[in-house]
């Protein structure tokens, strides 16, 4: 109890002075220099950790690590916890129900079930859709497009992969859909890009002489992709109009909504995912922007029999039983965390207008960061954001080595990725402790000449 309550404490302590930005975000001392700093060595031969030792650990653990609650975390897509996600964390560690099959964890498996529900008819799937939840957007992936597989190739399960089946996707996909091209046994080279327009986003009118191309090359497509958003820019694709090309050609549709299916919960964002009722399967991500921890993520399939043929050819299809049911036959993973309690918790102390409004505030401070950007001499910003990630370059040199400045002395996070071949910095917005004094400070941090310097200034 006394190991619990220090931990507690701790972790308020730590969230706290994180939200307020006291701290650097980040730092990055060597790891051998922290395994030392936190005695590990020492105490993995010795054991004998006490409740004082423990909060010990836990404060410098906590400090040398990434704060995510920090205003300046502006880096990448994980979610800042919300604490009811927090407590389900800690409930899952304690009881331990791993309940991909019922009896395992009837109220585990019985929570699952009804978030899924809950994901299906939000997307617009409805009763008729399957779902389950996974560990994580990239087994998310995978394991749509074993269902595409299995409704494609139906034989594949049991006979081996044709050698003539396509993913279609464009080039700004995520790597673990070409990744997942790879271990269903397609091969990369089955991986055929769609035409894209300089930001990246499908060319909807190109997609008929896509699908010449494809055929001529003595391919059939086995599923098409479309981002909702995609990873690098956060611009989403008209899933309407793909979905409807896909349905007039009788392709499966995967929208690949890790990070950006959330914003079916904002009034003023929800038509960003206009047309995703056309997918035949998409993924969801809890752990980015529904504010749980990684790794929580849904996959949804249009037709529930559709997810069963995944790992099998006879669907079977999940109902409140009398014995209840089990998840197993759906997913990659045997053992699994009580994932759903987590997105549960969130969505019953927040409720889904709470989360709707989370998602629509960093959207609006995105934007807000673009606005003052495009204002500054010196900027450029490809596009005007439409989800939480903006993209900008500061004058024409190396943006890395803007990056690696700031990261230097942990005043901010931030990424980096490239837009038609050209670097960009990249920020993306998920604490709410982010606020216009910490865009401001962001753009007169990284509009700073180099070491500083030029402005007389001695480097500290
Ligand atoms: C983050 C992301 C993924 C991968 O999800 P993980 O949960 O990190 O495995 C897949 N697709 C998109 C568009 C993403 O943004």
């Amino acid at each position: 109890m006394n190991a619990a309550n220090a931990t507690v404490g701790e972790l308020a302590a730590y969230v706290d002075e994180s939200q307020r930005g006291v701290p650097p975000v980040i730092r990055r001392r060597p790891p051998r220099e922290l395994a030392e700093r936190l005695g590990l060595a020492r105490w993995i031969r010795e054991g004998g950790m006490t409740a004082d030792d423990h909060a010990e650990f836990l404060r410098v653990y906590l400090a040398e690590g990434t704060r995510l609650h920090h205003p300046a975390y502006l880096g990448h897509q994980v979610a800042v916890p919300d604490f009811p996600a927090a407590l389900a964390d800690l409930v899952h560690g304690v009881s331990n129900n791993p309940m991909a099959i019922y009896e395992m964890g009837a109220s585990a498996a019985t929570v699952e079930f009804e978030v899924l529900r809950w994901m299906l008819a939000t997307v617009g799937f409805g009763e008729a859709g399957g779902g389950v939840l996974t560990h994580g957007g990239s087994l998310a992936n995978l394991t749509a497009l074993l269902a595409a597989r299995a409704s494609v190739a139906p034989d594949a399960w049991t006979d081996g992969v044709p050698g003539d089946l396509a993913l279609l996707v464009p080039a700004s996909t995520h790597y673990s859909l070409t990744r997942a091209a790879a271990i269903l046994g397609l091969g990369e080279r089955a991986v055929m890009p769609l035409d894209v327009d300089g930001l990246g986003r499908i060319d909807v009118a190109r997609l008929p002489e896509t699908l010449e191309r494809v055929r001529r090359a003595g391919r059939r497509p086995m599923a098409l992709v479309a981002n909702a958003c995609a990873t690098g820019t956060g611009l989403y694709d008209d899933l309407r109009g793909v979905g409807g090309f896909c349905a007039a050609n009788g392709i499966w549709f995967h929208v690949d909504g890790a990070h950006g299916a959330s914003a079916l919960l904002s009034q003023g964002h929800r038509h960003l995912l206009d047309g995703i009722e056309l997918a035949d399967s998409l993924i969801w991500d809890a752990h980015k922007m529904l504010r749980t921890s990684s790794l929580a993520a849904a996959v949804l399939t249009r037709r529930e029999g559709d997810l069963d043929a995944a790992f099998r050819q006879k669907a079977s299809y999940l109902f409140y039983g009398e014995q209840g049911f089990d998840l197993i036959g759906r997913t990659v993973e045997c053992s699994k965390a009580e994932l759903g309690l987590k997105i549960f918790l969130n969505l019953a102390w927040r409720g889904e207008r709470g989360l709707g409004e989370y998602v629509a505030r960093r959207y609006a401070t995105a934007h807000r960061l673009w606005e003052l950007a495009t204002r500054r001499p010196g900027f450029t910003c490809p596009y005007e954001p439409e989800s939480n990630i903006v993209c900008f370059r500061y004058g024409t040199g190396d943006q890395a080595a803007v990056r690696e400045r700031l990261m230097e002395d942990g005043s901010f996070q931030l990424t980096s990725t490239e837009i038609g071949g050209v670097r960009h910095l990249r920020a993306v917005v998920m604490a709410p402790a982010t606020d216009d004094k910490t865009l401001e400070a962001l753009l007169d941090r990284v509009a700073e000449p180099d070491g500083r310097v030029h402005g007389g200034t001695v480097p500290g």
